[in-house]
C-alpha cells in the first residue's frame, strides 16, 4: 500500500488527506493545530507527532501549507533531513514562484524528485476529491506526480518545469479575486435597482456574465448552489489567503513587467477588506463591502 505522510490539514489538507485514504492509501498525518489531525484520525488516517515522524518510511510526501514561508522552513528542517531519497515529494499549496524553484532546487540537490502542486477548486472540490492540480515538474516525473494525485481529483496538468505550476496557480487566482469582485459589484448593483438576486443570477448565469464566481461560488446568499455564503461566509477559501495571492501575482508581475491595472484594483479592495477585520472569512464575503452593509458580517 501506498505511504503518504500529509502535512497541513487545514480546510483544504483535510479533505485531501481523507480523500488519499479513500483511495486506499495508509496516510501518516500531521499539523499543528491538534483539532485537525484528529479530524484527520477520524477519516482514517494515522496520527504523527512530527513531520520527521510522518515522513519516515513515505513513498510520497504531500504538503498543503498557508505561504511561501512555511513551505521553506517544513522542507529544510524536516522534510528533506528526515524523508527516503526514494520519496516523491509535492508541493500542494500556493507559494510564489520563486520559493517553488527554490526548494525545487534544495530537493533535486538532495537527490529527491519534486513537484509544485498548486490547487484549484476550493474546499467542497478538496472534500469530494475533484480538485484541478497545475503542476511544474520534471517531464519524466509527470505520470507518478498524476497519479498519486488522482484520488484528489478531477483534472491534472502539467505547466512546465518546476515553478510553472504556481506561475500558472497565481494568474489563475488573479483573474479569480477580479471575477469574484466583479460578480459582487453585479449583486449589489441589481439589488439598488430592485432586482431580485434569484432573477439576476439565473439571467446572468445562462448569459454572457456568466463566470465560476457567480455560478459556482455565488456571493450572495441563497442564490445557487451552496456556498460560504449561506453559513455567514464561514469556512472556503479566505478572504486573507486571497489577498496573498493577489500580492504574489503583483510582486511577479512587477518582476516580469507585465501590465495588470485590474488585479492591482483588486489587491487594493482584498487590503481593505482585511484591515477591516474580515481577512478569515471566505473571499466572497467581499460581497457586503461593496454591498455597503458590513454589519452582516459580524
Ligand atoms: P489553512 O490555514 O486552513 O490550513 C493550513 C494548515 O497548515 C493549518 O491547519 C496550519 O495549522 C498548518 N500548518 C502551518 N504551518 C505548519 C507546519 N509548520 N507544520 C504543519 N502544519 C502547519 O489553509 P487552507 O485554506 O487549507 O490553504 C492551504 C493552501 O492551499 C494555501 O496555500 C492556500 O492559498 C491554498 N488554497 C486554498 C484554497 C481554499 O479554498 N481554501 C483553494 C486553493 C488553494
Amino acid at each position: 500500500m501506498t505511504r503518504i505522510a500529509f502535512i497541513g490539514l487545514g480546510n483544504m489538507g483535510g479533505g485531501m488527506a481523507a480523500r488519499q485514504v479513500v483511495g486506499g492509501r495508509e496516510v501518516y498525518a500531521f499539523d499543528l493545530s491538534e483539532a485537525a489531525v484528529k479530524k484527520a484520525v477520524g477519516a482514517g488516517a494515522h496520527a504523527a507527532g512530527s513531520v520527521a515522524k510522518a515522513v519516515e518510511g513515505a513513498d510520497v510526501v504531500i504538503t498543503m501549507l498557508p505561504a511561501g514561508p512555511n513551505v521553506r522552513k517544513v522542507y529544510d528542517e524536516h522534510i528533506l533531513p528526515h524523508a527516503p531519497k526514494s520519496a516523491l515529494l509535492i508541493d500542494c499549496s500556493t507559494i510564489d514562484v520563486e520559493s517553488a524553484r527554490a526548494v525545487a532546487k534544495q530537493a533535486k540537490e538532495a537527490g529527491f524528485r519534486f513537484a509544485d502542486a498548486p490547487v484549484s477548486g476550493g474546499t467542497a472540490a478538496a472534500d469530494a476529491g475533484t480538485l484541478a492540480f497545475m503542476v511544474g515538474c520534471e517531464e519524466k516525473d509527470f505520470a507518478n506526480v498524476e497519479e498519486t494525485l488522482k484520488p484528489m481529483s478531477r483534472v491534472t496538468i502539467r505547466a512546465g518545469d518546476h515553478g510553472a505550476g504556481q506561475a500558472a496557480k497565481i494568474c489563475n487566482n488573479m483573474l479569480l479575486g477580479i471575477s469574484m469582485i466583479g460578480t459582487c459589484e453585479a449583486f449589489a448593483l441589481a439589488e439598488r435597482l430592485g432586482l431580485a438576486a434569484d432573477r439576476f443570477f439565473e439571467i446572468a448565469s445562462k448569459s454572457s456574465g456568466q463566470c465560476w464566481s457567480l455560478t459556482t461560488y455565488s456571493p450572495w446568499p441563497g442564490v445557487g448552489p451552496q456556498t460560504p455564503s449561506d453559513r455567514n461566509y464561514e469556512g472556503g477559501f479566505a478572504a486573507g489567503m486571497m489577498l496573498k495571492d493577489l500580492k504574489l501575482a503583483q510582486e511577479a508581475a512587477a518582476k516580469a513587467g507585465a501590465t495588470t491595472p485590474l488585479g492591482a484594483q483588486a489587491e487594493a479592495i482584498y487590503a481593505l477588506f482585511d484591515r477591516l477585520g474580515f481577512a478569515g472569512k471566505d473571499f466572497s464575503a467581499v460581497q457586503q463591502l461593496l454591498r455597503g452593509d458590513l454589519a452582516r458580517l459580524k
